[in-house]
């Protein structure tokens, strides 16, 4: 099955009650036994419920995987990736990485003896120099949240191999419909579907995906252990979202590239970070593993001023300040004093996220009303 069938069919099988083509929204907490231990697969909805078994089927679907897991959000996901570790081990990460999710890495994890070496990952060869006898996973986001870093998957992966490190990849960027991190050799996917994959920004949700039969054990022992799911309907809202990522993608990348293109050739504007420019320092990686370059595209106004970038983000009217991404809408926001606000000043600056970097997460909207909407608020 090819992907743009994936997204539709993938893992899906008509209900077998009554043959519903849409999964039911099984709305239920438990699940009636005949006799004790005598049931029909479902026992009680926080080790598995029908509707979030069918999404988690389509997730292991579209990434290529065997088996996925649907959590209540994306840090839930990553939270039980952590989890597999014990107090010593230690973590290799990329530096430039979503707000939260270094939040929950250095705030939550290093309380309990994990450490974290956030680096630069644009060259991959730079990981080797950090790994130790504790070393035990290696956390990579490409592209990256929100500098448009790409970080080449298939050497880190042969890295982690080498010295039988677990690899995963946060690949709520990208989406598989632009990568898919498992056919390049890492051990774990992870989502935060609240973004393409949900892609109308009506849910919170995160996602993994594994091709490895005990990681996969492992972790639906956590799922159910510390029980942070999904409920059914949020599960079904994704489902419904991941029929359209195929053709919702196409237009993020066509949209993306074109805003990216209008701002490199404004007078007005210092920098735009986009891996599709040929100029992009990992263009070449970009090109080789993923199909397109997504809609994800960041920048800084001339004399890199604050209240310049300010002004720019409250002059948008199509482009709505809000936090997120991924969904049909066109945002805008404020890394430095939104979603990397909790990663500190000079750690945030070290990486390229200034007062003055603005990040848009181009939507499916027209593509005029996206640019003269840019055009009018940058004057
Ligand atoms: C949003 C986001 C997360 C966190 O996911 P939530 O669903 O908000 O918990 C993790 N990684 C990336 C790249 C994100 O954009």
């Amino acid at each position: 099955m090819k992907f743009n069938t994936k997204t539709i069919h993938g893992g899906q099988e008509p209900d077998l009650a009554y043959g519903s083509v849409m999964p039911p929204i099984y709305q239920t907490s438990t699940f009636a036994q005949s006799t004790p231990g005598g049931h029909k697969g479902f026992v009680y909805s926080r080790s598995a419920n029908p509707t979030r078994n069918a999404l988690e089927k389509s997730f292991a679907s579209i990434e290529n995987g065997e088996f996925g897991l649907a959590f209540g959000s994306g840090l839930a996901a990553i939270d039980a990736v952590i989890k597999l570790l014990e107090p010593g081990d230690e973590v290799i990460s990329t530096n430039d990485l979503y707000g939260g999710t270094y939040r929950l890495f250095t705030r939550i994890f290093e309380k309990f003896g994990i450490k974290f070496n956030f680096i630069g990952m644009e060259k991959a060869s730079n990981i080797e120099n950090y790994i130790t006898d504790n070393t035990k996973l290696i956390w990579v986001e490409t592209p990256t949240n929100p500098m448009m870093n790409i970080i080449d998957i298939k050497t880190t992966a042969a890295i982690a191999k080498k010295y039988n490190v677990l690899l995963a990849v946060d690949n709520t960027f990208a989406t598989p419909y632009l990568q898919r991190p498992l056919d390049l050799g890492a051990d774990i996917v992870m989502h935060s579907a609240t973004k393409y994959l949900g892609g109308h920004s009506d849910l919170v949700m995160g996602a993994l995906v594994v091709k490895d039969k005990d990681l996969a054990d492992r972790l639906y022992f956590i799922q159910n252990a510390s029980g942070a799911v999904c409920g059914p309907q949020d599960s079904f809202l994704a489902l419904r979202g991941i029929k359209t990522l195929h053709i919702r993608m196409q237009r993020h990348c066509e949209n993306g590239k074109a805003v990216a293109e209008y701002l490199a050739n404004h007078s007005k504007i210092e920098k735009v970070y986009w891996p599709g420019f040929k100029s992009h320092p990992n263009h070449d990686i970009a090109k080789a593993q993923m199909n397109d370059f997504g809609g994800m595209v960041s920048f800084t106004a001339k004399g890199n001023n604050y209240n310049e970038a300010i002004k720019i983000i409250e002059n948008l009217k199509v482009f709505t300040l809000a936090e997120s991404l991924g969904g049909v809408e066109s945002l805008a926001g404020h890394p430095a004093s939104m979603t990397h606000a909790s990663i500190p000043k000079e750690e945030r600056e070290k990486i390229g996220v200034v007062d003055s970097l603005i990040r848009l997460s181009v939507g499916i909207e027209d593509e005029e009303d996206l640019i003269s909407d840019l055009k009018q608020a940058i004057g």
